[in-house]
């Protein structure tokens, strides 16, 4: 038997005749192929899960866990009766299912729980009587029988997980972009689409703020090796397909140009230069939970030195104060906050093949005399910290430099 998972985002079941739509969709592809079976997973409608948020935080300051859970899973339970009735209104046998019914079980970590197993047998009964699950996506149960969810734009994370479990012969995001694109088509002209991309560069990608796709359900994908496929709802002529490094058949230098602008940097003056300070430093803000992402020290004069790092925006406030508690005991002259950075990344898997990568990222950016504030490396990835202001023009740049020139990959048959 031949198992699709379709999964359907926010936008694409964001009104009624969008998700007429999305079962008129779904019942061509049924027409078409005859033998295949498809399992649907749908978001909340766009806006709803914020909506949600917005409520319970107008409620209460901290709302609960458990009753948040509770509250953001009821989107889909929406979503998911008006894609059946839709379905079934047009001859298309449909049934929809909550977790608790498609036996989607997590941990219990509410509001960003994790999948531990899906129990397909109700799923598989439902193919197997001519009729399309239509599955929530986002929430799970866990093993106390409370509702739980995956976290923001989880969705995605059940799909995949899902089509692990039926051993799909894909699963397909339907969203609103036409698939990945070497960069963001809205800052750079000559963005192209992507064919092929490979689970590492799509992790990359997705961490480095290309927001197409859920890091978790790319993961997934890898280590269950689902093939995953990104396309439009309302154009979908174009795909994207996530794939093993194997089955590329060109490995570009550089796949893809990405940036983030929700990362600041915070930089301590005048320390030490010792092995207990920088300890000291990064022991307060694991204690703290913040999240670290790129460091770099500077400025050796003598015994001392300066130490940059940068964290989520959110926290950077958070992150400050406590540098200027702790500036005594570190023996450190001041500390400061620059939220006016941008991080810009270039990712390929050829570079573990090809030399000279970040000498053309520098000369690039040199071209247009951007300054590099801090540089982090990985074995397909070179990311910088410049200047939020000169962000588009770096990207434009970057991506003019290396892939504007570069043929298209393909993959072997
Ligand atoms: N409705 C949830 C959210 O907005 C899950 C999803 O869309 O994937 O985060
Ligand atoms: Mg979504």
């Amino acid at each position: 038997m031949a198992i699709t998972v379709k999964k359907f985002g926010g936008t694409s079941v964001g009104d009624i005749s969008r998700i007429r739509n999305v079962a008129q969709l779904i019942k061509n592809h049924l027409e078409s192929q005859a033998d295949s079976k498809v399992v649907v997973v749908v978001s909340a409608m766009s806006g709803e899960t914020n909506k949600l948020t917005a409520l319970a935080k107008s409620c209460v300051n901290s709302p609960n866990p458990r009753e948040m859970d509770v509250l953001l899973s009821s989107g889909e339970q929406v979503t998911i009766a008006l894609l059946a009735m839709a379905l079934i209104d047009i001859g298309v046998p449909a049934r929809s299912l909550l977790a608790q019914q498609a036996k989607i079980s997590t941990d219990r970590k509410h509001t960003n729980a994790q999948i531990v197993d899906i129990d397909t047998t109700k799923v598989e009964q439902i193919l197997a009587a001519n009729e399309v699950p239509v599955v929530a996506g986002f929430q799970g149960i866990n093993d106390e029988g409370d509702l739980t969810t995956l976290g923001r734009g989880g969705s995605d994370i059940t799909a995949v997980a899902l089509a692990a479990a039926l051993k799909a012969e894909a699963c397909y995001i339907y969203t609103d972009v036409k698939g990945v694109y070497s960069c963001d088509p809205r800052i750079c002209k000559s963005a192209r689409p992507l064919r092929f991309v490979c689970h590492e560069e799509m992790l990359e990608m997705a961490s480095l703020g290309a927001k197409v796709l859920h890091t978790r359900s790319v993961y997934f994908a890898m280590r269950y090796n689902v093939p995953l496929v990104v396309l439009s709802t309302f154009e979908p002529d174009q795909e994207t397909w996530i794939v093993k490094e194997e089955e590329l058949m060109e490995k570009p230098v550089v796949t893809g140009v990405t940036y983030r602008l929700d990362e600041a940097k915070i930089t301590v003056y005048r320390m030490p230069a010792s092995i207990s300070s920088l300890n000291h430093v990064f022991q307060v803000l694991s204690r703290e939970n913040i999240f670290v992402d790129m460091i770099t020290q500077t400025g050796f004069v003598g015994d001392r030195t300066n130490i940059s790092f940068t964290v989520p925006d959110e926290d950077s406030s958070r992150a400050l104060a406590l540098m200027e508690s702790v500036l005594e005991e570190l023996d450190a002259e001041s500390s400061s906050l620059d939220r006016d950075i941008a991080k810009v990344s270039v990712v390929g898997i050829g570079m573990r093949y090809n030399t000279g990568v970040a000498a053309d990222m520098f000369k690039a950016l040199a071209s247009e005399n951007i300054d590099v504030q801090m540089i982090s490396t990985s074995e397909i990835k070179i990311s910088v910290v410049i200047p939020r202001k000169y962000c588009e023009i770096a990207v434009r740049t970057l991506h003019e430099a290396f892939i504007d020139v570069s043929p298209e990959i393909s993959i072997e048959s």
